[in-house]
């Protein structure tokens, strides 16, 4: 068990505020350790204008609270692309379930909040926009709710924590009436709500692809979760295609979040989310695994790219 670190999707409907979120607590991002004074962590509005004009919402971007790191993985706004929602809620472990507080649920929040439930992750319901004038968060929680019955959402689901957040203004509370100063609320509600991932760092080798990147200098790269055992770079694996077919290969480096930027590292245990160069061919819902002890994971579902109606 990987007790430093949690991974979380972060889903809503398109413009209830997501990326604002994200940069909020970002912006506040190791903010929380002993004793710093608070300006000194904040970073530079600038600096993050400059890494987003390149990122825009990173699809990974890894968040320090304490000693825990958090990932939170994005999942696509407007439709999905071939089951990608799916895929990438494959890599968490929890939910942020952002909901603007004026409009409520919207279709694409009942799109995605269905593939949480489907992927039994437990959401964190963050009505966000408390700031606007005509916000209504108690009807909007009724509404959620009623989502959440409508959706089949079990026991454990049904009883999700709310935050009332501002993501504009950077703070979150679990008060409706009170706000706070910070998003240090929802830190902890993500630390306090989000399974520690499971997985065995001892285990054989299996990390699953669930996106594809490409850089013109490092060439593919796969990302994903590794779900058990340690990654590390340069070993020889198997890959194991989505027909259970094996092939071997050499991992070349690897690349944890931190931030809105990737950091070359040695190793990655079960638990983490990765990103791998090296390995040509690469595909989405293959696995990574032991050369020695293959131990394919069950494929994930891949489609061709269409625009899913909802
Ligand atoms: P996304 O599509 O979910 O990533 O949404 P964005 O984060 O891009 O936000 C969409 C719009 O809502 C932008 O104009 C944001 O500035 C605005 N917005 C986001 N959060 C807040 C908030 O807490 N309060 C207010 N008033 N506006 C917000």
């Amino acid at each position: 068990m990987n007790t430093g670190i949690r991974n979380v999707a972060i889903i809503a409907h398109v413009d209830h505020g997501k990326t604002t979120l994200v940069d909020a607590m970002l912006r506040q991002s190791g903010l929380f350790r002993a004793n710093q004074q608070l300006e000194e962590r904040i970073l530079d509005r600038d600096e993050l204008e400059r890494e987003r004009g390149i990122t825009i919402l990173a699809k990974n971007t890894a968040i320090l609270y304490g000693p825990v790191k958090i990932n939170i993985i994005d999942t696509p706004g407007h439709a999905d692309f071939g089951g990608e929602v799916e895929r990438v809620l494959r890599m968490a472990d929890g939910a942020l379930l952002v909901v603007d507080a004026f409009e409520g649920p919207m279709p694409q929040t009942r799109f995605v909040l269905r593939k949480a439930f489907e992927t039994h992750l437990k959401p964190i319901v963050v009505i966000n926009k408390m700031d606007v004038p005509n916000a209504r968060p108690k009807e909007v929680l009724d509404e959620v709710l009623d989502l959440f019955i409508e959706l089949g959402a079990d026991e454990q689901q049904i009883d999700f924590p709310v935050l009332y957040a501002s993501a504009r203004q950077g703070w979150a509370s679990a008060d409706p009436a009170a706000r706070s100063g910070t998003m240090r609320p929802l830190f902890e509600a993500i630390l306090e709500e989000v399974p520690t991932p499971s997985g065995d760092p001892s285990a054989p080798l299996q990390v699953l692809v669930t996106t594809l990147d490409y850089n013109e200098y490092l060439g593919r790269i796969g990302i994903g979760r590794v779900v058990n055992g340690t990654l590390r770079a340069g070993q020889p694996v198997m890959v194991s295609d989505r027909q259970g077919r094996l092939r071997p290969a050499k991992v070349g480096t690897l690349l944890t979040f931190l931030g809105l930027k990737r950091e070359e590292v040695t190793e990655v245990q079960a638990g983490d989310i990765v990103a791998v160069t090296g390995i040509e061919a690469l595909e989405i819902g293959e696995t990574i695994t032991d050369p020695e002890r293959p131990s394919p994971l069950p494929p994930i579902r891949v489609e061709a790219p269409t625009i899913s109606m909802y």
